[in-house]
């Protein structure tokens, strides 16, 4: 693989390219298969005995995921990585790897929906127990919440839908000081505005679905880290079988040679849209990480280098307002994705935090009325003509 350490995130994301075939191809070749072949008995042997490094079988390795993998560890300044058919396929393999039966995590409460039903539904069977804290909460008095068997502490910043954002430099510090494992799942921000590993993370996570792909066609993820962490996660993730398809790796390596100009857009036009959300009569409150009003903005220009494509706002009147605004939308599309070249609008009320009680809603910033609008690639002022006669409709 060739890389360059001294070149820009553009370039190195799009200069980093596996060994070219003997048809000399420009973008890099598609290695759809399987398995690979051996010339004898002797180079089968040294590959399973891994004193040669070449790809055996595309569960272990193959060489579209390598370059998949080799790209998102540059951008997070990690040393090694692996990828995973999807996000929850990284959380879940990234958490089997390190904990073990009677372990207990702490983690922030507004992770993603898949994410909270591992600590809730699944993670119990094996008597893996999790506290979970608010974004706000002050350090010292999540230094009470550590226990003997406290393994790790897990984070999403941005978080969803809320947009809050929490201290990564503060908590990287704290899991220092207490040996702890500290993963962050950091799909919101993409390392192209945030490198948790900068503040102390052993561990980084991504759906790759998101705004890796950035075009909503294929699902993918990867967590990178530390050499000898990955090595562990890789033993675990070849033997486990939630490897990323060759096909998927291909896509989301051509993604990445476009997604600094994509996330510079989507944030330019998030911003743009929130501000006039923020003087619109029938908004009660926008949450932005890049608004002044944002409780923690003075933290996220501190650690993002922009906003993201993430709004959340409340549309006056509750729920049924909330309803009404969305299906009044025309150009946004109501969907389960986010981080898409399209605009996307949905009600995590109703649907993606349905399962959540009121209460819970509320403890992870979700309130009845709340919209969440991940902002796409179309012109803003097309976004937001769309939302402005949603709104006066
Ligand atoms: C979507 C998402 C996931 C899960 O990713 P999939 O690719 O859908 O499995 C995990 N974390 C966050 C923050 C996400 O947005």
């Amino acid at each position: 693989m060739d890389k360059k350490p001294n070149q820009h995130f553009e370039t190195q994301a799009i200069r980093t390219q596996m060994e070219r075939s003997s048809y000399s191809e420009h973008s890099s070749a598609l290695h759809l298969t399987s398995s690979f072949v051996f010339e004898d008995a002797e180079e089968m042997r040294a590959s399973f005995a891994e004193e040669k490094q070449r790809a055996i079988y595309s569960r272990f390795s193959n060489p579209n995921t390598s370059e998949f993998v080799q790209k998102v560890v540059q951008m997070e300044d990690a040393e090694d990585g692996v990828a995973f058919a999807s996000g929850m396929g990284a959380v879940f393999a990234t958490f089997s790897t390190f904990l073990n039966a009677g372990d207990h995590i702490l983690s922030a409460r507004a992770v993603f929906g898949s994410t909270h039903a591992l600590f809730t539904k699944f993670f119990p069977k094996w008597n893996i127990e999790t506290t979970y804290f608010s974004a706000t909460e002050a350090i010292d008095h999540l230094e009470n919440l550590i226990q003997p068997n406290t393994r790790c502490i897990y984070v999403e910043s941005p978080t969803n839908p809320g947009v809050e954002i929490l201290d990564l430099e503060a908590l990287g510090k704290l899991a220092k000081k207490h040996n702890l494992l500290f993963i962050v799942d950091n799909c919101f921000a993409t390392p192209y505005l945030q490198q948790p590993i900068h503040y102390g993370a052993d561990l980084v996570i991504h759906s790759a679905t998101k705004l890796m792909d950035g075009q909503g066609r294929v699902l993918g993820g990867i967590t990178v880290g530390k050499k000898e962490l990955i090595r562990a996660l890789y033993l675990f993730a070849r033997n486990t079988g939630a490897s990323l398809s060759p096909f998927n790796a291909w896509v989301l390596s051509k993604s990445l040679e476009t997604l600094a100009i994509r996330v510079d857009r989507h944030c330019d036009s998030a911003l743009e849209i929130a501000k006039k959300l923020e003087k619109h009569p029938r908004i009660n409150g926008v949450k932005y990480p890049f608004l002044n009003s944002h409780p923690q903005h003075q933290l996220a220009l501190k650690q993002m280098k922009k906003g993201g494509n993430i709004i959340s706002f409340e549309v006056k009147g509750g729920l049924e307002a909330g309803r009404k605004f969305i299906d009044a939308t025309q150009l946004c599309s109501l969907s389960a994705n986010l981080g898409d070249s399209r605009s996307i609008i949905t009600h995590p009320s109703s649907t993606t935090h349905s399962k959540l009680s009121q209460e819970e809603q509320s403890e992870v910033g979700i309130t009845p009325g709340m919209i969440r609008l991940s902002v796409g690639l179309e012109h803003h002022e097309d976004i937001w003509n769309d939302l402005k006669e949603a709104l006066d409709a």
